[in-house]
């Protein structure tokens, strides 16, 4: 199954559609309009409708009013009649680079079937022109999608691809990466609507990056398609050893204030 956050429009989305075909057979559900930094946004106070419609290629698909996530579990739990045994998120216009992730609805996609405990894929190309060629990074998304189902993915486990917007003979490899860190540079913008009244813009450049060894970040500015496991588990694992000398101070301390506030 197919998804994506720019809207069943999208010319990322239909490239990869056409290139998963080499790989399986292929439903496409995706929503009917640009969810882009929604992040695991679920609907959960309106209807969702789901309507039939067909990529710019004639490719049949579904579009739904609700988010990513909403459309792979629309999918999960039945408006797909055919059984659904991975999903595929992209093709993203723009990189998901280190904390993007947590904005991005493309990852959230993927996410939403990790934790159907389907595998999942996020993929995104590095340019935010829509006219860019979505070629190469379709390319890369079928040789990973198909090599996945034996890969032996850990459950809770997706994992987030970054193409770089190169042409295929200029891709410099593919490799294993960690987050890095995002550098943003949003600037805050006051200015008042025709009844005097301020608004505000959170805006700015686009956001750079720390180019630290073996990042996501690193690997796509040397010309790399950057492949990084994604872990749903959030659990600071090395801090929860950090915190050992608190382990009975805290717990003694939260004891007496319950304790006091009786
Ligand atoms: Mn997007």
């Amino acid at each position: 199954m197919v998804t994506n956050d720019d809207g069943v429009d999208s010319p990322g989305l239909m490239a990869l559609a056409a290139a998963l075909r080499s790989v399986g057979s292929v439903t496409v559900l995706a929503p009917d309009h640009n969810w882009s930094a929604a992040g695991h946004n679920k609907t959960m106070h309106k209807p969702l409708r789901v309507a039939s419609v067909r990529l710019a290629d004639g490719t049949p698909a579904l579009a739904s009013s609700g988010t990513p996530s909403d459309c792979v579990a629309l999918a999960v739990l039945g408006v797909v009649e055919a059984p659904i045994d991975l999903v595929v998120s992209g093709i993203n216009v723009g990189a998901n680079l280190g904390q993007d992730i947590t904005y991005s609805g493309t990852v959230a996609g993927a996410i939403e079937a990790t934790i159907s405990g389907l595998p999942a894929l996020a993929v995104s190309l590095n340019s935010y022109d829509p006219t860019a060629d979505f070629g190469p990074a379709a390319r890369v998304a079928a040789a990973i999608t198909a090599a996945l189902p034996g890969a032996g993915m850990a459950p809770g486990v997706l994992l987030n691809v970054n193409v770089p917007a190169l042409p295929a003979g200029e891709l410099a490899g593919t490799c294993w990466t960690k987050l890095g860190r995002r550098v943003y540079r949003d600037r805050l913008l006051r200015r008042e609507d025709p009844l005097g009244r301020p608004y505000y813009w959170i805006g700015g450049d686009p956001p750079g990056g720390e180019p630290d060894p073996d990042t996501d970040i690193w690997a796509v500015e040397h010309g790399m398609v950057s492949i990084t496991p994604i872990a749903l588990d959030m659990t600071a694992h090395d801090c929860l050893e950090a915190v050992q000398p608190w382990q009975e101070l805290l717990p003694e301390r939260v004891a007496a204030a319950l304790r006091s506030a009786r």
